[in-house]
């Protein structure tokens, strides 16, 4: 399966998901949220940045249903989803992800019929091989 990277400018990120925690990077100067994360705001070209806690609840803004061909280690998963999380206190940050049964079950954990753009999901966290801890989504009615 593949992880992500963690480079420098995303290595918060990653250590506050490995507290249980999702924040966004915020210019420190006039407050707007940024994502992915980056070194300088594109609203003020101020380079002050801090990370906000987010409620880690949203809505499904899009979904895809991958099927093969794909990589083999997602191939027997498929249909799979990957899905496209509006953030409910921060609209216009998106984040792309899965939508699993529960924190760490796996990407075909939810029959696809299920799924429904709009839809609310919380964050869950799960500790992947080699240690970085990835934000899924859970279904806030399951
Ligand atoms: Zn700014």
């Amino acid at each position: 399966m593949l992880t992500p990277v963690v480079d420098e400018d995303g290595a918060p990120f990653w250590a506050y998901t490995a507290k249980g925690e999702l924040r966004i990077q915020a210019c420190a100067d006039c407050g707007e949220l940024r994502f992915p994360p980056r070194p300088c705001c594109p609203h003020c070209q101020s380079f002050g940045s801090e990370w906000r806690r987010m409620s880690g609840k949203g809505r499904i803004w899009s979904y895809v249903l991958p099927h093969p061909p794909l990589l083999p280690a997602y191939q027997e998963m498929a249909p799979y989803n990957a899905i496209v999380v509006e953030l409910a206190d921060a609209p216009r940050i998106r984040l792309v992800g899965n939508l699993v049964s529960e924190a760490g079950a796996a990407l075909n954990s939810v029959d696809p019929s299920r799924i429904r753009i709009g839809a609310r999901v919380q964050v869950v966290f799960a500790e992947q091989p080699g240690g970085v801890v990835l934000p899924q989504w859970v279904l806030e009615r399951p």
